[in-house]
């Protein structure tokens, strides 16, 4: 049975905790940006101010085996300075029985990278480039068999389990997924969990309506999915970026040079044909700005989608499409974001995008309508603009975010609800 955070008993328990540490470090393994870590903390803490002592895990990077670039020994200093106690570390996670019998309440233990086991993750490493299909089945399986010891090592370590790794939560590894049935009646989320899972059910569970999605980004063939299940619950949708001259151009425009998929063209039809079924209003970038070469000090100018010459690109949405947007997002209670409306990275051509953050801030601040920015770009967009505290909510996990988006169940989310 699944615990709550609130109201668990942690005194004198010894309690595992998946997070997400994986933060990016510089070369002199200076962490650059330690949102992550800060995003654990709360959970972090409240096990500690409850009485118990926390044994915490996570992955570093993707390390093929154990490697001192991707040792979580790096970031102990950012965890002690954040939790405000004095940090253990044991430099290997599979070794940690006499560290973890150790451990008195309030005491915090960090195990080494996960992932410098291939038992995390389940899959076989070093394999041989031309190894037969038997050779990787057989791979797969062994490393499938020593997982099951791998995850009962990290279990035994202690009385209860925490997952607070929304980032990998769509990950069905050992310290994510499969370690909760080690703990049938002492598994719960995190607090950073708990909020991605409630934001999300706020979108897809029983929306405020009208809805509206704000769909951005390079290409159709990776939002698909999201695009799908969206319109179960979309009142509106709002197609911007790159991926909107692959419409135009299904739809006869001359789109010039600009991003476009010439194979997922049908694709981008059905959709359009799916959304008028369903009663979900498509809102495309109509008037667009175009530049005559990919680059930040391009010549630019204003047009519409349809009539791009040849030699321009479609870079960034123009005012009057914003302004239109402005109207459906101003008329909305819930909002999804999911993917910059153009070229943000250069700024001449982040205009359309940061455009986009002021109103769905607005929409939050003086219309209580509930905005949900997750996935990738959209999330870099609106944290680099300061926009990230006047939003409902921001999501730290880009793949897993995209994942509950297209409705998929989380392995990590189900593991502790089962
Ligand atoms: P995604 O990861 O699918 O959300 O895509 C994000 C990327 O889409 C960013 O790097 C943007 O620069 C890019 N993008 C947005 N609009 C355009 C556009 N009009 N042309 C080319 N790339 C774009």
């Amino acid at each position: 049975m699944q615990q709550n955070i609130n109201t668990y008993d942690f005194a004198g328990k010894k309690v595992i905790v998946r997070v997400d540490f994986n933060v990016p470090l510089n070369e002199k393994f200076e962490i650059t940006d330690d949102t992550r870590i800060r995003a654990a903390v709360p959970t972090l803490k409240k096990v500690l101010e409850k009485g118990g002592a926390l044994i915490i895990m996570s992955h570093l990077g993707r390390p093929k085996g154990p490697a001192d670039k991707f040792s979580l020994k790096h970031i102990l200093g950012r965890v002690e300075e954040l939790l405000g106690v004095a940090v253990k570390f044991c430099p290997d996670c599979q070794k940690a029985d006499e560290a973890a019998a150790e451990l008195k309440m309030g005491e915090v233990l960090v195990l080494e990278n996960l992932r410098f086991y291939a038992e995390e993750e389940g899959k076989p490493r070093g394999l041989a480039e031309d190894a037969t299909d038997e050779e990787k089945k057989a791979a797969k399986a062994a490393v499938k068999e020593s997982q099951k010891d791998f995850v009962k090592k990290l279990a035994s370590y202690a009385d209860c389990y925490i997952n607070d790794a929304f980032g990998t939560a769509h990950r069905a590894h050992a310290s994510t997924a499969l370690i909760a049935k080690y703990f049938p009646n002492d598994k719960m989320f995190g607090y950073l969990m708990e909020g991605e899972i409630k934001a999300i059910d706020q979108v897809l569970g029983n929306p405020q309506k009208p809805v509206t999605a704000i769909i951005g980004g390079a290409k159709v063939s990776s939002k698909i999915g999201i695009i799908e299940h969206l319109f179960d619950v979309c009142d509106n949708m709002i197609i911007g970026g790159g991926m909107v001259y692959t419409f135009i151009k299904a739809q006869g425009g001359q789109i010039g040079e600009s991003l476009c998929e010439d194979d997922q063209m049908p694709l981008a039809l059905d959709i359009l044909k799916k959304a008028e079924e369903k009663g979900v209003k498509i809102y495309l970038s109509k008037e667009v700005v175009i530049a005559n070469d990919f680059a930040p000090d391009a010549e630019s100018k204003i047009c519409l989608n349809s009539e791009i010459p040849a030699g321009w690109q479609g870079m960034d949405a123009a005012p009057s499409t914003l302004k239109i947007w402005e109207e459906v997002l101003l008329n909305s209670k819930t909002i999804l974001w999911n993917g910059p409306v153009g070229v943000f990275e250069f700024p001449a051509f982040a205009k359309g995008t940061n455009r986009i953050a002021e109103i769905l801030a607005e929409a939050t601040q003086k219309n209580g309508a509930f905005t949900l920015v997750g996935g990738g770009d959209s999330v870099a967009a609106v944290t680099q603009m300061g926009f990230a505290k006047k939003v409902s909510y921001v999501s730290t996990g880009g793949g897993a975010m995209l994942e509950a988006l297209e409705g998929k169940v989380l392995p990590g989310i189900a593991a502790v609800r089962e």
